[in-house]
């Protein structure tokens, strides 16, 4: 059996914290630190640090992670530009994995939305709808942004549009569409569209478990041990660069 990992947890009451104490030890995983709202972040006896809280804690997750020179993996969503470019700062010191989405199943999705850009070409428009849980605090979600930026490198469009109301006009071929749904207990569900003449292609994932994240954050704390500083994501983790 693999050696248990030492993991310090930032945002451990909330639901993904949670979900993650609860496959930590089929993971080889020990939570030695459980922290929330109140308590100092701090890491020093841990092998790496993770982190599923709300983006104004980055900049404290990179403090800690820079004293006690571990590896951070970060799962928050919404962080700002400039918490954004903390973390990157940090990354020139520490190895991070900072992901939008855990879990397998939607970095196939990222994959197979570019391959349907390229293949698809100019011709057809492209929209991301997604839903989540009537809790979700930042819209649109972090996965649909990371969507949102495959197609634009595809389509080399800076054109997002964020839902429709009132005499829009036409559609701007050249914009992308996102579209964010909010209610009950939705886990996660995210359609890229590509609409043509004739024909529409939509990939969809739908998360009914957040197993699924809890597990790939594991995955990735396991695999971000030892690795030159820099900041990686789960297609580094799962091999598909
Ligand atoms: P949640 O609101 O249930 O939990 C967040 C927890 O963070 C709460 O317990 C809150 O008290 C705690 N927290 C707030 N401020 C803190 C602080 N200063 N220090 C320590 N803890 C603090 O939210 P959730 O559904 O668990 O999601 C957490 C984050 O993870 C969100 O940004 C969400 O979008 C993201 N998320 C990412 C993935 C992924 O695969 N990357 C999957 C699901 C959710």
């Amino acid at each position: 059996m693999k050696k248990a990992l030492r993991v310090t947890l930032v945002g451990a009451a909330g639901r993904m914290g949670q979900a993650i104490i609860a496959v930590a030890n089929s993971e080889s995983v020990e939570i030695i630190s459980k922290l929330d709202q109140g308590d100092r972040i701090a890491s020093a006896a841990a092998d790496v640090l993770i982190d599923f809280s709300q983006p104004d804690v980055a900049n404290a997750v990179c403090d800690a992670g820079l004293k006690s020179n571990i590896p951070l993996v970060i799962g928050t969503t919404g962080h700002s530009p400039e918490q954004r470019k903390a973390i990157e700062s940090a990354s020139k010191k520490l190895p991070i994995v900072l992901a939008s989405n855990f879990s397998v199943g939607v970095n196939a999705l990222f994959w197979l939305t570019e391959q349907a850009a390229r293949i698809l070409g100019e011709n057809f428009d492209l929209e991301i709808a997604e839903m989540h849980h009537r809790l979700k605090k930042d819209a649109p979600s972090g996965t649909a942004k990371t969507l949102a930026e495959i197609l634009r490198r595809q389509r080399k469009t800076t054109r997002l549009r964020h839902g429709r109301e009132g005499m829009v006009g036409e559609r701007d071929p050249l914009e992308i569409g996102i579209h964010a749904i909010r209610g009950g207990d939705v886990v996660g569900e995210h359609t890229v569209i590509f609409a043509g003449s004739g024909e529409r292609l939509e990939l969809t994932h739908r998360a009914a478990s957040r197993e699924t994240f809890a597990r790939g954050a594991l995955c990735a704390a396991h695999w971000v041990i030892g690795k030159e500083p820099g900041l990686y994501d789960m297609r580094n983790v799962l091999g598909l660069t």
